[in-house]
């Protein structure tokens, strides 16, 4: 496939968006793609809808086994930029490029099926559900995927707001982890005329909220990468008849490594249980959608420059870690991972925004680095 090619899959996928864990159509149009190439193995329904295809050197002998991944899913947004492309599945948009990182894998194993090689096998995989952070744990748990052997695993990300083409790199963590801490508050309803047959909750939620934001805000101090924010807090309905009994606050925490998220987690933990001696009822506390962060592995790292400077495009090395978060790093439990980002363009539109495309003059530069890194390796 050549870049216009490639560049009208990427379209056609963006057309089709489908959401985490129903990404059946994808899966099928990526893997009719890849029988196109080839592979020594297509592997289907892999922990989920994902694809992974396997090219194996020419007399069959290797000792390494390389990956690069890519993401299947889409998220629950209503596009509202008007292209040719449009989403035709209401409601549900491309809107991480994940489209495109698909169009780049293709071009990939498009290059590999093409060049002989020898003493390494190759694995592209396209993972689903990678935006509810669920994809990578449900692969680990797939016996055909985590028997593979797999020595290193290299992912790019599109970042809009940074330089178009240019590569961007980081030692370390590269996204944040990351994780839903839900906080449930049980008391009693009761009707509006006799509150005090109840227990309503609403001043230990108000307390709870000042106390736990003190805490994580104080927590922080010592990682410039945490971060924090209410995304919901829920409590009766808008009507004036009923005194109610629950309540649900919902945080969003980040942190640079998996371990200082637990201790944020646990700094939650201490806040719930001291609000609930204060409180005639029950206070538990959850976690959803936890992710890894990504923590990239520096032979990783310092093959991705290579590529780069080989590939003769800019690189810039982050400072910061990116502070969202990326399924990828789950990945890094089982084996050493590399992501690295490409800037989408500094007037681009963010990622997860109603007026996000991708950015096709990226697909290029995607394949050539992944490319090189073949060969690197
Ligand atoms: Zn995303
Ligand atoms: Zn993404």
């Amino acid at each position: 496939m050549n870049y216009p090619e490639l560049v009208r899959l990427r379209k056609e996928l963006h057309q089709h968006p489908e959401l985490s864990g129903q990404e059946k159509r994808t899966a099928d149009r990526i893997s009719r793609q890849l029988r196109a190439f080839n592979p020594d193995h297509l592997m289907e329904n892999l922990g989920g809808f994902g694809v992974a295809a396997i090219f194996n050197p020419v007399n069959g002998n290797f000792d390494k086994t390389i990956l690069f991944r890519a993401e299947l899913d889409a998220l629950p947004l209503h596009e509202v930029a008007d292209l040719p492309h449009n989403s035709k599945n209401n409601g549900v948009m491309h809107a991480c490029g994940h489209d495109g990182h698909m169009a780049i894998l293709i071009g990939l194993a498009k290059k590999i099926s093409n060049k002989p090689f020898t003493g390494k096998r190759y694995i592209l995989l396209f993972q689903p559900s990678e935006e509810t952070g669920r994809g990578a744990g449900q692969l680990l748990d797939d016996d055909r995927f985590s028997n593979l052997d797999i020595d290193c695993g290299y992912a790019l990300h599109n970042l809009p707001g940074f330089r178009e083409n240019t590569v961007f790199v980081k030692y370390g963590t590269f996204a944040c982890a990351s994780a839903g801490f839900e906080i449930a508050f049980k008391g009693k309803a009761s009707h509006a005329a006799y509150p005090e047959q109840g227990v309503n909750p609403a001043l230990t939620v108000a307390e709870f909220i000042r106390e736990i934001s003190h805490e994580l805000a104080h927590f922080f101090e010592n990682d410039s990468a945490g971060k924090y924010t209410f995304t919901f807090i829920k409590m009766g309905e808008p009507a004036f008849g009923m005194s109610p009994g629950e309540a649900k606050v919902g945080i969003t925490v980040r942190a640079s490594t998996d371990g200082k998220l637990r201790e944020a987690f646990k700094l939650a933990e201490s806040a719930v249980m001291r609000s609930e001696k204060q409180f005639d009822g029950i206070i538990s506390l959850s976690q959803k959608e936890p992710f890894s962060a990504v923590i990239n592995h520096q032979d990783g790292v310092d093959k991705v420059k290579k590529a780069t400077q080989e590939s003769g495009l800019q690189m810039e090395e982050l400072t910061d870690p990116l502070p969202w978060s990326e399924d990828f790093g789950e990945f890094g439990k089982k084996f050493p991972v590399t992501l690295f980002g490409i800037g989408a363009g500094v007037n681009s539109s963010p990622l997860h925004s109603e007026t996000y495309d991708f950015n096709d003059r990226l697909i290029e530069t995607g394949v050539k680095i992944f490319e090189k890194l073949m060969d690197i390796e």
